[in-house]
């Protein structure tokens, strides 16, 4: 019960901070885990940073071009030998100044939590549009053309407004398992423009945000968000043919795959082959994408989807679902394929392509994103 209480009494703060921090002249926050279950953080100071005990309002200066420890301690928050109760927040004093955490510069404020084992959860909260700025540079090349730019700048900004939730101790992660962020030391000139031109303008269907997939290159035709994962799919998610990515590095790729890893591959799925005689795609998707594959052995036949193979077998490697070719060469087979990542959503080296041939980024969006209403948030 007192472990209950204390976490409920741990998300009241959140939402308190929220609400005490809303500037509406900013647009909506976002809270940005940059960090969970960390053991230490190394704070390097730019500028001067108020360090604040968020229980007891409890504010103290740390001087700027320093070097400070941050460890957990139970149910408290070490700063430079001070003992604070947790959670406490990192406040740049100067609003355009930065926090620096390890690598990475931070122009949000800082919410630091004692977690379970004496580590630190890191929660960075800031604007959305200065979020966006982090994410860019690292979604999407940031000297691509202008206009692809500004259609990823509509895609991550939708993306990330589908996950703000106050029930929750954060919004989203950094990692490649969402959008990928590492604060806002990249940004330029051009991703800053990309973002402010686009400011608040999000992709809606029939009123509702979508979850605005992208991913690298489709290989000619976008996939279904159902057939990928299984996910009921609106309009804008069915998966459309995509003549732009073509001349893409991206477009094909090839990997050989050992025999010997194939028959692993199978055993561990339950199989009791000894030598594997074949295999070919047995199901394809609308899109053309592989979901099945056919293995021939010495105990007859085995299935198994393309998605666990391209796991088990490297996703970096084995690029996409998107087969075109299996061909048995000496010691093993190898696959050909068309396409970069899940297929779903925006193709980024066909928004590049669109983009090269003038076309403005809202016609890009509406080709990806068929349906798609370009709003702003609110
Ligand atoms: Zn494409």
């Amino acid at each position: 019960m007192i472990r209950i209480l204390a976490i409920l009494f741990s998300l009241h703060l959140a939402a308190d901070l929220l609400a005490a921090d809303g500037r509406s002249d900013e647009g909506p926050r976002i809270r940005v885990a940059i960090a969970r279950g960390s053991p230490a953080l190394k704070l390097k100071t730019s500028s001067r940073i108020y360090v604040l005990e968020v229980k007891t309002g409890k504010k103290f200066l740390l001087v700027e071009n320093a070097a400070y420890d941050i460890t957990a301690a139970g149910e408290d928050v070490q700063v430079a030998g001070q003992q604070l109760s947790s959670p406490i927040k990192l406040l740049a004093a100067e609003g355009a100044e930065r926090i620096r955490l390890g690598k990475n510069l931070y122009k949000g404020d800082i919410l630091i939590r004692a977690a379970a084992g004496d580590r630190l959860d890191i929660i960075e909260y800031l604007p959305l549009e200065d979020y966006l700025y982090g994410v860019l540079p690292v979604e999407m090349s940031p000297d691509w053309p202008l206009e692809a730019l500004k259609t990823q700048a509509v895609a991550s900004r939708t993306y990330a407004l589908r996950y703000i939730n106050p029930a929750r101790d954060y919004d989203v992660t950094d990692g490649v398992e969402m959008q990928v962020y590492n604060g806002t030391s990249k940004v330029n000139a051009r991703i800053i423009e990309a973002v402010t031109s686009t400011r608040g303008e999000v992709l809606k269907y029939k009123g509702k945000l979508i979850t605005a997939f992208f991913h690298a290159c489709c290989g000619g035709h976008t996939a279904s968000a159902k057939s990928a994962w299984g996910e009921d799919v609106t309009k804008p998610l069915y998966g459309v043919a995509d003549p732009f990515c073509s001349p893409s590095s991206h477009y094909r790729w090839e990997v050989y795959a050992p025999a010997a890893d194939l028959l692993k591959f199978i055993q561990t799925r339950g199989s009791t082959a000894l030598k594997i005689k074949g295999v070919r795609v047995h199901k394809k998707d609308r899109s053309g994408r592989a979901s099945t594959l056919r293995f021939t052995t010495d105990r007859g036949v085995k299935d198994a989807p393309v998605t666990e193979l391209r796991k088990y077998l490297g996703n970096y490697e084995f690029r996409s679902t998107f087969i075109t070719r299996i061909s048995p060469v000496k010691g093993g087979y190898e696959f050909g394929g068309r396409g970069w990542g899940h297929g779903v959503g925006m193709c980024q080296e066909g928004a590049k392509y669109m983009a090269l041939k003038g076309r403005p980024y809202k016609k890009i969006l509406r080709h990806y994103y068929p349906g798609a209403a370009i709003t702003d948030y609110d």
